[in-house]
């Protein structure tokens, strides 16, 4: 049926193409953006063009930025000895929000895992150690998420770094394993911080 409607057929295609949409929810939507008015659609199209027109990733950290470097990153009240590894963007967004961080971040976008295929050279691993070579860096807080993913990543990190003489710690107390940071609330994602302990 799809096929003799090439601009659905062409929208569920695109649709299905994003995390966790399958064929059926692409389906779903793209009836839903079908009965929706053209001002409504437009307004999700322009959303999503002027996003990416603003938005891009920080040349330094890998954070979300408006510009080529982040505001963490260009401000110079930050602890320039510190540095909190995370893998995603949302996982340095739920750091920030629980103030229990001031020093800088560097963000993988991903974690190891073989059996995906997703080995160090497709995480911002090697940008990370070529910053440590020119960042007056003493201590690395390895946030990654407390999944299989995240905990090997995080042992991957903490045996590279150790070697260059960097103190390595790893976020403690009070997350649950098989969480991803994102989800955590401030108070307990501080307390972490504050219980971080040495890798
Ligand atoms: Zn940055």
């Amino acid at each position: 049926m799809l096929g003799s409607l090439p601009s659905f057929a062409r929208l569920v295609a695109e649709l299905g193409k994003l995390p966790g949409i399958g064929h059926k929810t692409a389906t779903r939507l793209a009836f839903y953006l079908l009965r929706s008015s053209s001002a409504e659609v437009e307004a999700l199209a322009s959303a999503l063009l002027e996003m990416k027109r603003n938005l891009t990733f920080c040349h330094t950290c890998f954070n979300i930025s408006e510009a080529e470097f982040c505001k963490i990153c260009l401000d110079r009240g930050r602890d320039d000895t510190r540095l909190c590894v995370v893998q995603e963007p949302q996982d340095l967004m739920s750091i920030e929000k629980s103030h229990g961080f001031q020093g800088r971040y560097h963000v993988l976008h991903g974690a190891l895992s073989p059996l995906d295929g997703i080995g160090p050279d497709d995480l911002k691993i090697a940008q990370l150690l070529a910053r440590l070579q020119q960042e007056p860096v003493s201590e690395v807080l390895l946030a990654t998420s407390f999944t299989v993913e995240g905990e090997a990543t995080a042992l991957f990190l903490a045996r590279l770094l150790k070697e260059q003489g960097l103190r390595v710690t790893r976020l403690a107390l009070g997350i649950p394993m098989g969480s991803d940071l994102e989800y955590i609330d401030s108070a307990t994602v501080q307390l972490a911080i504050n219980s971080r302990r040495e890798l």
